[in-house]
């Protein structure tokens, strides 16, 4: 049952924005500049949500008309007909305008050189994640703001765009989660409940009301109902758990997306919250299950889609056996460079992995082991299946040819003592669900009808429907964000 609409408010503006994000910032910059008043709720003490740590690279189509058509053909394939072309083609086509506005900010949007780190496992890659599917070669370049080189990119885009924010004198309410969206006695958005030190507080939208709130990236439950691989770890930030859908849910709009995610794959230090996205600096390493077997060829897997690698689910002897999968590696390796980049994610700010992984063995996170035999008790797995599956492996390396899983020649490099190894799970950047949207930005119900003044942008409720082309959810911050932003200041005050 509807909740009556409060006759007094705590507070009082033209468009609430929930979540500062990049797209909640993106939202409150271009709402301000086209003449509104904002207010932005922000649940966390410290704003930036997944933004403020990620990678900060995003896609930007070449500068032509085929660019445009073909990256859009390459886009909407890879969501599987679940998004409407005319979602992605805006996405695609006002994407163009990026550079210039980050410019008329401040800042510079450039295509970096080291954006390929080489000799990495999983492989970044420049161009397009999935290459055959047409449409993606030579349409698109990944950008990033340049700047300081000791500043991780998304934190120098995340400064640029908060820098704007306070600037404007938008009024920023930290540490205040957004709990429900009131509706008039018609259905229309007319302001936000939230909490705040344990207290219940009203904001009023006397225009509209933009959704910029996240994923559901720490939130079990529903990571357990609509992804298929399980558990799931979290990379990123820990406020987001998917409070949007219950908002959303509330005031009738449908949902799309919730079991897409961009997922890597991490390790979960008992230590912290979040997982560390685990990258093998050199060659020599493999991926087993959980006993101890080769699964897949570990330097084909597609960066951000490790929930399909690791989904498999035995029904005989019902588990997930890849959940966790063991990393082993060997001692060249270990000392080509830390595991994890120090530059992204939530642990980013609150723990420096070691550059030759030493203080991870000392801290018991990596498993050192001098026999096959060891490892195999370290890792709990039986001995004769660990020692098969390491020795097919090293033959493969000696003929150069692997018939199990095609693993290319000049990657196959041997296992030998000492062995290292640690527990692997899949670890979601972010999700893609939420409320379904239209070009406008505009929240949808289930009958394809706009919620009358609420908007989105963002992960929340992302464009992203099946694969997903790494970097391109930052692009739909910064594109949603402007939209989202221009059409919530374009209605009417009431
Ligand atoms: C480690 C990592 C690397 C990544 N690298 C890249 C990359 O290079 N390129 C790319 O395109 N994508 C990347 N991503 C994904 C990308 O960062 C995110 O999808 C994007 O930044 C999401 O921005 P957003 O503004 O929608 O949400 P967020 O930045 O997550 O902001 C949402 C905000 O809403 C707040 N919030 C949640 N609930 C409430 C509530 N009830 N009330 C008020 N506030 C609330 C949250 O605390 C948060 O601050 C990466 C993600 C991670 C974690």
């Amino acid at each position: 049952m509807r909740k009556q609409t409060p006759s007094t408010y705590d507070l009082e503006t033209d468009v609430v924005v929930i979540g500062y994000g990049y797209a909640g910032a993106v939202a409150a910059i271009t709402a301000h500049d086209a003449g509104a008043e904002v207010t932005i709720l922000e649940k966390m003490a410290q704003p930036g949500g997944n933004s403020r740590v990620s990678g900060g690279n995003c896609v930007i189509p070449r500068d032509s008309d085929e660019a445009v058509e073909s990256f859009t053909d390459y886009l909407v394939e890879l969501c599987f007909g679940t998004t409407p072309r005319d979602v992605v083609e805006t996405l695609v086509r006002e994407a163009r305008g990026l550079v210039k506005w980050c410019a008329d900010l401040g800042g510079e949007l450039h295509i970096p050189e080291q954006l390929i780190v080489a000799g990495t496992y999983p492989r970044t890659v420049k161009g397009p994640g999935f290459p055959k599917v047409p449409g993606g070669q030579g349409t698109f370049d990944k950008y990033c703001l340049r700047g300081d080189a000791e500043v991780p990119p998304s934190l120098r885009l995340w400064n640029l765009l908060s820098a704007n924010v306070a600037e404007r004198s938008i009024d920023v309410q930290v540490r205040t989660a957004a709990q429900e969206l009131i509706t008039d006695d018609s259905g229309t958005v007319v302001g936000v409940a939230a909490e705040r030190d344990g207290r219940r507080m009203t904001v009023r939208a006397r225009r509209s009301v933009v959704m910029t709130c996240g994923g559901f990236e720490n939130n079990p439950r529903l990571k357990q109902d609509h992804v298929p691989a399980k558990p799931l770890r979290f990379a990123g930030n820990p406020g987001n758990t998917g409070d949007g859908i219950t908002m959303a849910q509330g005031v009738g709009a449908d949902l799309w997306h919730m079991a897409p995610t961009s997922t890597i794959i991490g390790f979960q230090a008992p230590e912290f919250e979040a997982a560390f996205g685990i990258f093998f600096p050199s060659d020599g390493f493999v991926y087993t299950d959980r006993h101890g077997r080769r699964y897949v060829d570990e330097t084909g897997v597609e960066l951000h889609e490790f929930t399909r690698v690791c989904a498999h689910f035995d029904t005989e002897e019902v588990e997930f056996p890849r959940i966790p999968s063991w990393g082993i590696f060997n001692e060249q390796t270990r000392l080509a460079g830390p595991l994890t980049w120090n530059t992204s994610g939530y642990n980013r700010d609150l723990y420096r992995w070691s550059p030759d992984n030493s203080a991870e063995i000392d801290r018991g996170w990596i498993l050192r082991a001098d026999s096959v035999e060891e490892l195999a008790e370290r890792l709990e797995v039986s001995p004769e299946v660990l020692e098969a599956t390491l020795s097919r492996y090293n033959a493969a390396c000696e003929s150069g040819v692997d018939t199990e899983f095609g693993r290319s020649a000049e990657t196959l490099k041997p296992l030998e003592p000492p062995y290292y190894a640690l527990p692997l799970h899949p670890t979601v950047l972010n999700t893609q669900g939420g409320a379904r949207r239209d070009r406008e930005a505009r929240v949808l119900d289930p009958q394809g009808e706009p919620i009358p003044r609420l908007y989105s942008a963002g992960e929340f409720g992302s464009a992203w429907g099946f694969l997903y082309q790494g970097a391109s959810n930052i692009t739909e911050c910064l594109v949603f964000g402007r939209i989202a932003g221009t059409n919530a200041a374009a209605q009417a005050a009431s």
